[in-house]
């Protein structure tokens, strides 16, 4: 019998392994599985290539709970070791990785982000077992090893009697440990980070029925078979031209069970040089935003789950896509700050932002109608990747579409081409209109389209700042609301119309209307218009409407601190028979009554009446009729 001290250099690991690794002693199964598989893999290269004897076979890696002797066992077939390999792999290099972390992490003590990315190995094993067992019987020919440790560096290493190829870890699981004892918690982790590895997984068996004979031959047979836990065969390895749509989608419900909603379209990715990278993103419904945070794209390293953390790994705009990344590439034992200014995980994120974009663009160009129909879904990525990423404006630029009031959609040089085509003036700015809400603007929207324009409907929450970009960008564009002004204000260069009242008659009016009209909200101003157009008219700057939503939506117009005011302009037109009505009116009452049931009606065409306000309008417009 052999005995001796691991490595005396790191005597004091196995204390640091359990208190810092605390929150994710999770990991150790991972880490033995991955060691089963790398085993097995390697014995089916050796045999490959003819340096080893033993028939691969179909080796499978089980696990298996033992309640009452309180262990966990990984088993494999895979390529095992002699007693000087178990010397060497495991006793002479142990924690030669592991010493490297444990100084890293003194300088980064708060960046959490490295003990979920740093796989200790079979050390980790230690996290969760008070002692650990190796049985292992190499494929070449030598008796098998018996390696066992009781967390202190002391161990032993005996030969074994163990007949058949492969190597058995037995965990003892310690007294805090308990769950990983469950067979609820094991599958748990089976699914969490060994769903799609390469060697088939069993863990505990199930029942099987099928049918056999026919007619009154029929029986039912019952057969005990493996459970099987993994998918050995994943979509993102396969090449995309054996995959159909139905194959991608199948694949989005096996990695989200819980999605009942389809992805609106799948990009494959796959790149071998600068790095390695495979993966499927989707692009998911983001109506349904229940789901967002739990749901989101996974990243693996060789179908090893590592994390569905993929904050700086991914663009920012596209952490909202779901689907799976596998990339050997992407350093993990560091902090994320380091992995944000790492030159090949920059690749890899611009790499992905451009796939992304050639896939809108080719859907843009096939079958626009099929981009168009799912635009209402996915324009926020869009927006916010145009907002975020120069290189990703640019492309965007080509296939960002504006959707219409008319349930059309075009792309911002259509836009350009049909207002040019309205214009006499080709020096002018080119001025889109657009709406937020249809039934809200809806009599602003009718006044413009009445005049032949075309009104956008941009509703999302962050077009503002996207809108000022684009205004930057070019500067004879601007974008303005329907509800800014009138629309005669606003583009048309019909000819002013004549007052129909005089400057007298319009100084005596306008104080009326002021000592009304509550003064902090409300700028009073008279114009002269068509007779058809409303009497009040309410509207609000564009610039000032716009501040206050990109305040809410962050960055820009901070000048305000607490909020930006509340501020509207009220826009008499002095030509319609109304508004000569309430000048005639003898009565300062009933003129009262005439200015408040206008500015009542105008704030209700804006959706601007509410609560109390608009239960008393209610009152006094059923006064007025009875
Ligand atoms: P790593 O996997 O990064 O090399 P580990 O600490 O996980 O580090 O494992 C150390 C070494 O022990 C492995 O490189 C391998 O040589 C050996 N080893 C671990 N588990 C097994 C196993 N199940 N079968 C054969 N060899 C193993
Ligand atoms: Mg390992």
């Amino acid at each position: 019998m052999a005995s001796g001290k691991i490595n005396v250099a790191v005597e004091n690991i196995f204390p640091l392994i359990k208190k810092f690794l605390y929150s994710d002693h999770e990991i150790f199964l991972r880490e033995l599985i991955s060691n089963a598989t790398d085993a097995t893999l390697k014995l089916k290269h050796l045999s490959n290539i003819g340096e080893s004897k033993e028939d691969y076979g179909t080796p499978i890696i089980e696990i298996k709970i033992d309640k009452d002797k309180r262990t966990l066992h990984v088993i494999d077939q895979g390529l095992g070791m002699t007693t000087e390999e178990v010397n060497k792999y495991i006793n002479e290099l142990a924690f030669s990785g592991a010493e490297e972390f444990i100084n890293q992490y003194k300088e980064s003590a708060k960046d959490s982000g490295i003990i979920g990315h740093f796989g200790l190995g079979f050390y980790s094993a230690f996290m969760v077992a008070e002692k650990v067992e190796i049985i292992t019987k190499s494929h070449k020919d030598a008796p098998a090893a018996h390696w066992t440790c009781d967390g202190s560096p002391e161990y032993t290493l005996v030969d074994h009697d163990k007949a058949d190829r492969g190597t058995e870890i037995i965990l003892h699981i310690d007294s805090e440990s308990d769950e990983f004892l469950e067979e609820n918690r094991i599958n748990e982790l089976l699914s969490k980070y060994n769903k799609f590895m390469p060697i088939p997984i069993k863990f505990g068996t199930r029942e099987e029925t099928h049918e056999e004979g026919e007619g009154d031959d029929k029986k039912e047979i019952k057969e005990t078979v493996d459970n099987i836990v993994n998918n050995t065969n994943p979509a993102w390895t396969k090449k995309p031209s054996d995959l159909d749509d139905e194959a991608y989608k199948s694949f989005y419900r096996e990695l989200y069970p819980m999605q009942f909603e389809e992805p609106l379209f799948h990009i494959h990715l796959n790149v071998d040089y600068p790095f390695a990278l495979t993966g499927i993103l989707y692009f998911p419904k983001l109506n349904n935003e229940i789901n967002v945070q739990k749901d989101r794209i996974q990243l693996y390293q060789n179908q090893v789950f590592v994390t569905d953390n993929v904050e700086g790994i991914v663009p920012e705009f596209l952490t909202m896509l779901r689907g799976v990344i596998d990339s050997p590439d992407i350093p993990l034992n560091v902090s994320r700050s380091y992995l944000q200014a790492d030159g090949a995980v920059k690749k890899i994120s611009n790499y992905i932002a451009k796939k992304v974009a050639d896939k809108l663009q080719s859907i843009f160009k096939n079958e626009r109608q099929s981009l168009e129909e799912k635009w209402n879904d996915i324009k926020v990525v869009i927006e916010y990747g145009m907002l975020s990423e120069d290189k990703f404006y640019e492309k965007a630029q080509k296939f960002n579409l504006y959707p219409t009031t008319d349930g059309t959609y075009l792309t911002l040089d259509e836009l350009k081409e049909q207002t040019k085509a309205l214009q006499t003036d080709k020096d002018e700015k080119l001025i889109q209109l657009y709406a937020a809400n249809i039934d809200e603007q809806h009599a602003y929207i009718e006044a413009a389209k009445a005049k032949g324009y075309t009104v956008l409907l941009l509703d999302s929450p962050i077009v503002g700042h996207l809108l000022q970009k684009l205004e930057q960008e070019d500067n004879k564009l601007s974008f303005v609301r329907v509800d800014s002004a009138h629309i005669d204000k606003l583009i048309t260069k019909d000819e002013p119309q004549l007052s129909k009242l005089s400057d007298e008659e319009k100084e005596t009016l306008k104080p009326l209307i002021e000592n009304v009209v509550p003064k902090e909200k409300y700028t009073v101003q008279l114009e002269a218009m068509d007779s058809e157009a409303a009497p009040f008219l309410i509207t609000q700057p564009e610039f000032m409407r716009r501040m206050k939503e990109m305040q809410q939506t962050g960055g820009g117009g901070g000048m305000f601190g607490g909020g930006f005011p509340d501020m509207y302009q009220l826009v008499v037109n002095v030509n319609h028979p109304l508004v000569g009505q309430i000048l005639e009116t003898k009565t300062a009452k009933k003129q009262e009554r005439l200015i408040k049931q206008s500015l009542d009606l105008a704030r209700l065409s804006q959706s601007l009446l509410k609560g109390e306000e608009l239960t008393a309008f209610i009152k006094r417009s059923y006064d007025m009729i009875k």
